[in-house]
């Protein structure tokens, strides 16, 4: 197990002007699961390659345990690197291929006398060497992962004669077999099926209880990030846009970039208008007024907000709906997707496109969204404004959290 420490870390490619990771800044624990997502394109990678040593860090310092590893070789630094296309040697069966690592390593002994005791040096000290892993260790070693991973039954196989999920075990076990410091991943479940990719995320949770290791994983999918991470590190253009736990980044998100990014389906956005009424304030939205809740109003002081345009967010989740007809806003049905246990329905207020997320009702279930005499379907909704979410429309930072 190992923290790993990133300050003020950049890269700049050749031949781009803008550096493809800027200012990252991140201190990750021992034993901690963290997640870099974003879309593709924003550095996640090559922030998880420059901790891995196969990449150059232009600018700042990384640590492993303490230890500056800047010019560290990526095999001293003691990690373990797990990509999507898991390339096991297809001539070697898996327990090869699991042993393979280890049967090249060189590991620090100290000399013994033959009764088993250490042999020391005329200053009472112990005597170093280096030596390669015996079969028993290996052995050992590759039985204990395959065990960890339930991958006993095939270790006789060679890669061709496995599905995708024992193929990507197998490469995790390589892995594994080594005890690295930390575990890298770069969207290893990427190359499979929805379903092999779910239950895989699945036997990822557990096999982090297994063995208590510091991960670092990238992914652009953010429900794998959700899933996965004790934290998540949310990044755009180069950039951490915020690193929080789950319920942190899905709840508080810290900008619009953020709020759209996590959460499915997505957070709708739309215009409104603040302004200040006595001590508090008030929101002119979907041709309604709302006056804000005083908790609200006190955020909106405190990070110096100013009448006018803002972007409002409202998670399809937190719509309320009328109980007398009339009673709430009109919205227009345009699509309503059936979900299993929930419709989700696309409606219409004004110019104004929402997803609103309400539980199955049969009668949606229609190809059109007239109702029997030949009407537009219209629900009555309102927003829940102790979820609501308000943007600055100059830089898109959140102002109520
Ligand atoms: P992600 O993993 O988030 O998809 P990457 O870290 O792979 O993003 O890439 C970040 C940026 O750096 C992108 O603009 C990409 O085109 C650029 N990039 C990645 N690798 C190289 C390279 N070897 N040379 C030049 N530019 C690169």
């Amino acid at each position: 197990m190992a923290s790993v420490t990133l300050k003020s870390v950049y890269k700049y490619y050749e031949n781009s002007k803008e550096p493809a990771v800027k200012d990252f800044n991140l201190e990750i624990g021992d034993g901690e699961f963290v997640v870099f997502v974003g879309p593709s394109g924003c550095g996640k990678s090559t922030t998880l390659r420059m901790i891995a040593g196969l990449e150059d860090i232009s600018q700042g310092e990384i640590y492993i345990d303490d230890v500056l590893v800047n010019e560290m070789e990526p095999k001293d630094r003691d990690i373990a690197m797990v990509f999507q296309n898991y390339a096991l040697y297809p001539s070697m069966t898996v327990y090869n291929n699991m042993a393979f690592g280890l049967r090249l390593k060189k590991i620090l002994d100290y000399r013994r006398n033959k009764d088993g005791s250490y042999r020391l040096d005329k200053n009472g000290k112990r005597i170093p060497y280096k030596r390669h892993y015996t079969n028993a260790e290996i052995d050992e070693k590759v039985i204990a992962a395959a065990k960890i991973l339930e991958i006993q039954d095939y270790l006789e196989r060679k890669p061709k004669a496995l599905s995708g999920g024992q193929r990507q075990r197998v490469a995790i076990g390589r892995a594994i077999v080594r005890s690295p410091k930390a575990f890298l991943m770069d969207e290893p479940l990427s190359n499979l099926d929805a379903k092999l990719r779910n239950q895989m995320r699945g036997e990822l949770i557990l096999l982090r209880q297994k063995i208590q290791t510091t991960f670092i994983y990238v992914t652009h999918d953010q429900v794998e990030a959700v899933t996965l991470g004790d934290r998540i590190v949310v990044m755009k253009d180069g950039i951490i846009q915020q690193v929080g736990t789950p319920v942190e980044v899905f709840n508080k998100p810290a900008n619009l970039f953020v709020a759209g990014f996590i959460g499915t389906p997505q957070m709708n956005f739309f215009d409104g208008t603040l302004s200040r009424k006595g001590e508090g304030w008030t929101l002119v939205t979907l041709g309604r007024e709302y006056v804000l809740p005083a908790d609200i109003s006190r955020v909106l002081d405190s990070k110096g907000a100013q009448e006018g345009e803002i972007t409002v967010g409202v998670r399809p989740d937190y719509f309320s709906f009328g109980k007398m007809p009339g009673e709430g806003i009109a919205a227009e049905v345009i699509i309503a997707e059936m979900m299993g246990t929930e419709h989700h329905l696309h409606v219409k207020v004004g110019d104004v496109t929402l997803t609103i997320k309400v539980p199955f009702d049969p009668s949606l279930s229609g190809e059109s969204m007239k109702n029997s005499n030949g009407e537009k379907r219209v629900i009555y909704c309102d927003i829940s404004l102790d979820k609501i979410q308000l943007f600055s429309k100059a830089d898109g930072r959140n102002l109520v959290y």
